[in-house]
């Protein structure tokens, strides 16, 4: 288990979509005791940068270390390094036919192949209170009890740290104040976490730091409280003014 926070440093990183340049050029060095969040306007390449550091894709051009590893150029030479990543989506990627139990147990078997996968299952659900869920489908579940049963599995596998994009988006806002709560509960154990969010009261309130992420590009890299207090880019200023 990482407890050193992240490093991590992207160099001329510039990812291609067929034709459609998404991230263009992003070079920046940060250093982050618990949580970096990625702000910006929809379309501006927060995801694509959040699956870069994941090695969920590879950039075309441009390097990526995250707490001194190198990662490599090409997907097939990330899955090594993916492994050992939890990431959480915003519509919660939970296989519909499988219980809340088989879902977490899944990766644990089929990609860690952990002999004690369904005892680390249910260590998991019942930590964020799904022991009395375990056995229903996700179509059987609220949106909250659904995605902390995606952070279940995202942190059952122990990972190095974890990837959250919008976790919170497809929620109401009971739900919302829910993940939000199991989310500021895990900042404190040790594993960091890079966050996506249009929740900026939370980002606030959560971040160490800043990327505001704009056209492919960031526009500006600042600590959490100076950012949100000052913001130095007019664009930032005119997103945060719209936002708030
Ligand atoms: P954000 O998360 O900030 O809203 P994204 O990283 O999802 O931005 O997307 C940035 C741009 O890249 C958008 O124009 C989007 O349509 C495009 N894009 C993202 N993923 C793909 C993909 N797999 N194929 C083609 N275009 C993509
Ligand atoms: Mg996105």
């Amino acid at each position: 288990m990482s407890t050193d926070g992240l490093h991590i440093r992207c160099h001329g990183v510039s990812k291609d979509f067929g034709g459609q340049l998404v991230l263009k050029d992003v070079t920046f060095e940060i250093r982050v005791p618990h949580v970096l969040a990625l702000i910006g306007p929809s379309g501006g390449g927060k995801s694509t940068l959040l699956r870069v550091l994941g090695g969920l894709i590879a950039p075309s051009a441009g390097t990526v270390e995250v707490n001194s590893q190198v990662l490599a150029k090409v997907e097939s030479g990330l899955a090594s390094y993916r492994k050992r990543i939890g990431t959480v989506f915003q519509a919660y990627n939970l296989f519909p036919h499988l219980t809340a139990l088989e879902n977490v147990m899944l990766p644990l078997k089929e990609v860690h192949h952990f002999p004690d996968a369904e005892a680390r299952a249910k260590t998991a659900l019942s930590r964020f209170r799904l022991a009395d869920h375990m056995a229903k489908r996700p179509a059987e579940l609220s949106g909250g009890q659904r995605q902390r049963v995606a952070i279940a599995r995202a942190l059952a596998i122990e990972p190095a740290f974890l990837l959250m994009d919008e976790p919170t988006s497809a929620l109401d806002p009971e739900m919302t104040a829910e993940i939000l709560e199991v989310i500021s509960g895990l900042r404190n154990e040790g594993r960091p976490l890079v966050l996506v969010t249009h929740a900026m009261g939370f980002a606030r309130s959560i971040a160490d730091h800043v990327l505001f992420i704009g056209d492919g590009r960031i526009i500006e890299s600042a600590p959490a409280g100076e950012f949100f207090s000052a913001p130095q880019a007019p664009e930032a200023a005119q997103f945060l003014e719209k936002i708030l």
